[in-house]
């Protein structure tokens, strides 16, 4: 597949997970990936694992909640392909408080990674981009950045931020040829969600219409639709690959 070998891809939080399962997709039809996590092994682990499947990646560790860091990211991928063409902004953490003991610290380091992060590889991606007149921003919110979540006021406060954040970007970039838009996925079976009990996601899986949670690669499909021309006419928006748990 070359659907995307015109892209040269960032993708933040790639070393596992959801972010892991994009770089992989995103390298598998044809993008260069620059795979971003801030554990730097794990980084290293995904770019090997494209590299021996044939494809172009490179690792670049950093903290998304980091001005420098991203500055760092940006600068070795450009020094590794060339100025990026795609952004995906994925990196994140998840921690379940009751709202009235959830400190200022964990409340600020929720929006410091999801919300700061994406603003700030959204800013860092955008002026090459706007340059060059094209470019795609791809941004992973979640389902609970939609509808709220229990115990996870941070979480979704931060998700509904970014969903804005990608809605007033786009408005801004469109017309210069900047595509932006986000993805609110639903349960997706990765070590963020395994950590929850098996009751909880047994009892989840059962509510969901599909009956199943979603995995990685249902993710990385519906960014890489996004980063590629047949995804021409979307701008701003909001897809949700959820099992159909929530219906808007
Ligand atoms: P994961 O824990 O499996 O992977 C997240 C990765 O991000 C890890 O490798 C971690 O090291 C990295 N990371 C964390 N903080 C970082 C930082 N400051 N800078 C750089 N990298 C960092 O989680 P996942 O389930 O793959 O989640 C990926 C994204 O999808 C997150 O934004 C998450 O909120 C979102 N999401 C997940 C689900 C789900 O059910 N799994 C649902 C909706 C949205």
């Amino acid at each position: 597949m070359s659907r995307l070998a015109h892209h040269r891809a960032l993708v933040t939080g790639a070393g596992a997970g959801i972010g892991r399962a994009i770089a992989i997709r995103l390298a598998a039809e044809g993008a260069s990936v620059t795979v971003n996590d801030l554990d730097p092994a794990s980084a290293e682990a995904t770019a090997a694992s494209i590299a021996n499947e044939g494809g172009r990646a490179t690792a670049a560790p950093g903290d998304v909640s980091s001005e420098a860091d991203v500055a760092a990211m940006y600068a070795a991928a450009e020094a590794a392909y060339g100025p990026v063409t795609l952004a995906v902004n994925n990196a994140g953490i998840v921690t379940q408080v009751p709202l009235e003991t959830m400190d200022a610290a964990a409340f600020d380091r929720m929006i410091a990674v999801h919300l700061r992060g994406c603003f700030l590889g959204c800013r860092r991606a955008i002026g090459p981009m706007l340059a060059a007149g094209s470019g795609v921003i791809v941004n992973i919110a979640s389902q609970l950045g939609q509808i709220g979540g229990t115990e996870l006021a941070h979480y979704s406060a931060a998700k509904a931020g970014i969903i804005g954040l990608t809605k007033s970007f786009a408005r801004e970039v469109s017309a210069r040829g900047v595509r932006v838009n986000a993805v609110a996925p639903g349960p997706i079976n990765t070590d963020l969600v395994r950590a929850i009990s098996q009751e909880w996601r047994d009892a989840k899986a059962a509510e969901l219409p599909l009956k199943r949670f979603g995995e990685p690669e249902d993710v990385a499909a519906t960014v890489a639709f996004l980063a590629s021309d047949d995804a021409r006419i979307y701008v701003g928006q909001t897809l949700g690959p959820n099992s159909g748990d929530v219906m808007l």
